[in-house]
């Protein structure tokens, strides 16, 4: 093994997407004509940027983790556009299945950026702020860390340095919590009403990446401590069903499901178990 391989982990959401706003909020619905038209041009521009600037520094592989719309096959990163060292998560239709994503990386991976990312279910002044799926999942916490889809992908790579996020202005606390030596590179703020086009965004991710790469010294590790306990809150007209029997530690309430794992990762895995118990209120 080439111990001196350099390998950046890129995980993409598209909701904090550079140029997709309110009035053009279809651009992030997977398979609409706007996402075809447009919203694809959108992230794809945002995730080209961060490869460019890898590629300035000489990472010799990224790897990318096209998250958005999870369980449908095709893609929406155009994978044409961007350059030949991008290697893909290969899981099936996508899914968040973290523990095959964590193996099909390197070991020791150069570090972590999060593209596209928005805030968490409840956040104000954000642009589409939710927690994984929202309804019927309103909160999930590891060890009493709230956390999204930016903290799943960030635990999921404990001891990996997280190095940036990209993306809505909102989205930047719960990354700042994970570390808060991380690079901000906000694409949109709707507090500030600020709504750039993705290609005037371009260039500020790519220098702000180059720099943040550059500054990999002072980029510190992603930590938790194990084993960790999970807890996850459902919105209102949900309640979870509690199996017949479940084979790991967990307790059920209507609203709240606990869970404690050895590592972060199987919890994540265990994630999935424990949403697939949510059923929603019948509305009689
Ligand atoms: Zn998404």
């Amino acid at each position: 093994m080439n111990k001196e391989k350099k390998q950046i982990i890129v995980y993409v959401d598209m909701e904090g997407a550079s140029g997709i706003f309110d009035h053009n909020s279809g651009a992030f619905i997977h398979g609409s004509a706007l996402w075809h038209e447009y919203g694809r041009k959108c992230i794809t521009s945002d995730v080209l940027a961060v490869c460019q600037a890898a590629n300035e520094c000489k990472i010799d592989e990224i790897i990318i983790y096209d998250g958005h719309f999870a369980g449908t096959h095709e893609h929406n990163i155009i994978i044409k556009d961007l350059p030949q060292n991008i290697k893909l998560f290969d899981t099936r239709n996508r899914c968040f299945d973290w523990r095959r994503i964590r193996g099909q990386a390197d070991l020791e991976p150069f570090g972590l950026i999060t593209a596209g990312q928005h805030a968490r279910y409840g956040t104000e002044s954000a642009y589409f702020p939710h927690t994984i799926q929202s309804p019927p999942i309103k909160s999930l916490y590891i060890n009493d860390k709230n956390i999204a889809e930016i903290g799943m992908c960030a635990y999921n790579f404990c001891g990996t340095k997280y190095i940036a996020n990209i993306g809505c202005t909102a989205s930047m606390a719960e990354a700042m919590e994970i570390s808060p030596k991380i690079t901000c590179i906000p694409v949109k703020d709707k507090k500030n009403k600020w709504e750039p086009d993705f290609s005037d965004t371009f260039p500020v991710i790519k220098e702000n990446i180059i720099n943040a790469i550059n500054d990999i010294e002072n980029k510190e590790k992603i930590k938790i401590d194990e084993p960790c306990i999970f807890k996850m809150e459902i919105c209102g007209n949900f309640i979870f069903k509690k199996p017949a029997k479940i084979s790991w530690e967990g307790t059920f309430s209507e609203k709240t499901a606990l869970w404690s794992s050895p590592t972060a990762e199987i919890g994540f895995e265990l994630f999935n178990f424990v949403r697939n118990c949510i059923t929603e209120m019948s509305l009689s």
